[in-house]
């Protein structure tokens, strides 16, 4: 399978798309088509394990870059959590994507890609600088903590994530280093694309960046559609996904798998007052603007990265996209409003991204006639534990969150950080000292 760039530039194989990230040409990597599964595997579909299921959807996207050994190990080894499917009522249903070591979704894909990249790094060692803003650092460094060979350096803005996600930053030590830049995050950014493409560090050492645009974060995330599919294709019911969505990889993995054969009926596009895609699907026209700040503040987004996926899949074309995706915005009260109402309904604590996700589907209930709306089933990603965004859920429910142990933990270690300015030299000369 060759892998070629969403600007048509720059064609390769699956081992450079990872190792790279982004092309050359700025494109993001796309496989050149989507890979069939054949009828034998839907048919045993609902008798496979969640790690079969990832095993036989990644190799069709891996090919023969990687013996099937070795990939069985790998995929035991990133879906080494439960990702159970949870019924909230009658036909509503949360895929909860939060039992991962740091209690977010973005743990499947990091997982994956910092074990793909080590095993193409084939030994040699690689530095992997990331920015963030919170919550994807926490998944990356999780995700390469103890991978052999790759040094992961954490680059986030002083004083700007919450305690918790501070620790989940900063509480690794080994591969892991966390640098705290005294500025803001679009500083951080800015640091780390310096880095990446200074010419003195990269004659030293083997750079990557670990962002959401790597091909590596999107293929896992298609396994879950088809793990939750097989749960409830018993119920013999048109299944449609909600997916709360920010850069839209999420979503994107999601067309993958209904592209692969899965029998999705319908995606919706949740998003918040970030509402570029909303728009874009009502107008025709798509309009990035800078980004607002929400509740569910890892969907704030003005111009999600993976829209270029989306375009290339759909040919480009507004009305391709409209035969798969409906797409609603929501403001943070109606977000805090179905908080409460699905714990007091219910009794289901859902996070601010979950909360989002669910009014997608009520939405779409109710712009259908009420033949076809009971004729579905309706499954929610729930992209976090409602406990990482302990402060947002308690102010909203007006009762205590739970910490989960696996969080708690977090809070219980030491934060190790090393303090730098917003400059590039005093950077790059620490870098250069590195081993
Ligand atoms: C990143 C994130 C999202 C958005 O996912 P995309 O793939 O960027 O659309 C939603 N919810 C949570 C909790 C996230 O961390």
């Amino acid at each position: 399978m060759k892998y070629i760039s969403t600007r048509q530039q720059e064609e390769t194989n699956i081992k450079t798309a990872i190792l790279k990230g982004l092309a050359d040409d700025g494109g993001l990597f796309m496989p050149e088509y989507i890979p069939q599964l054949d009828s034998g595997f839907f048919e045993s579909l609902p008798n496979l394990t969640l790690q079969e299921i990832g095993f036989r959807v990644a190799k069709e996207f891996l090919g023969e870059s990687i013996s099937d050994e070795n990939l069985k190990e790998i995929i035991d080894e990133v879906l080494n959590f439960e990702i159970p499917v949870m019924k909230i009522s009658e036909n509503i249903y949360s895929l909860e994507l939060f039992h991962g070591p740091t209690m977010a979704f973005k743990d499947v894909g990091a997982r994956f890609m910092a074990r793909m990249m080590s095993y193409f790094s084939e030994g040699k060692p690689m530095k992997v600088i990331a920015a963030t803003s919170g919550d994807t650092g926490s998944a990356v460094a999780s995700g390469f903590f103890g991978v052999r060979g790759i040094e992961v350096y954490i680059l986030y803005p002083k004083g700007k994530v919450s305690p918790l996600q501070e620790k989940q930053l900063t509480t690794w030590g080994g591969n892991i280093k966390a640098l705290e830049i005294d500025g803001t995050f679009d500083d951080c950014q800015a640091l780390a694309k310096q880095i990446l493409s200074d010419e003195e560090l990269n004659q030293k050492f083997t750079l990557t960046s670990a962002n959401s645009i790597n091909i590596a974060r999107l293929i896992p995330q298609s396994f879950y559609y088809f793990w939750a599919y097989a749960q409830l294709q018993k119920l013999g019911k048109a299944i449609v996904f909600s997916v709360p969505s920010g850069n839209f990889g999420n979503l994107t993995a999601g067309l993958f798998a209904k592209k692969m054969g899965l029998p999705i009926h319908q995606f919706i596009a949740s998003t918040n007052e970030n509402d570029v895609v909303p728009k874009f699907l009502e107008t025709g026209n798509y309009q990035p603007k800078p980004s607002k700040q929400t509740i569910s503040n890892a969907m704030d987004v003005g111009n999600p990265s993976n829209f270029e996926r989306m375009k290339s899949l759909f040919s480009n074309d507004v009305s391709e996209f409209r035969k798969e995706i409906v797409s609603y915005s929501f403001s943070d009260e109606e977000t805090k409003n179905t908080m409460r109402k699905v714990k007091k309904d219910f009794n289901y604590t859902l996070d601010p991204h979950g909360a989002v996700a669910y009014l997608g589907l009520e939405n779409l209930r109710q712009a259908l006639s009420d033949n076809i709306s009971e004729n579905f089933v309706g499954i929610l990603l729930e992209t976090a534990h409602p406990a990482k965004f302990v402060e947002v859920v308690e102010e909203v429910l007006k009762e205590k969150v739970i910490i989960p142990e696996k969080l708690e933990a977090f809070n219980k270690k030491e934060k190790q950080s090393l303090e730098f300015s917003v400059d590039f030299e005093s950077l790059k000369i620490y870098l250069m000292e590195e081993k």
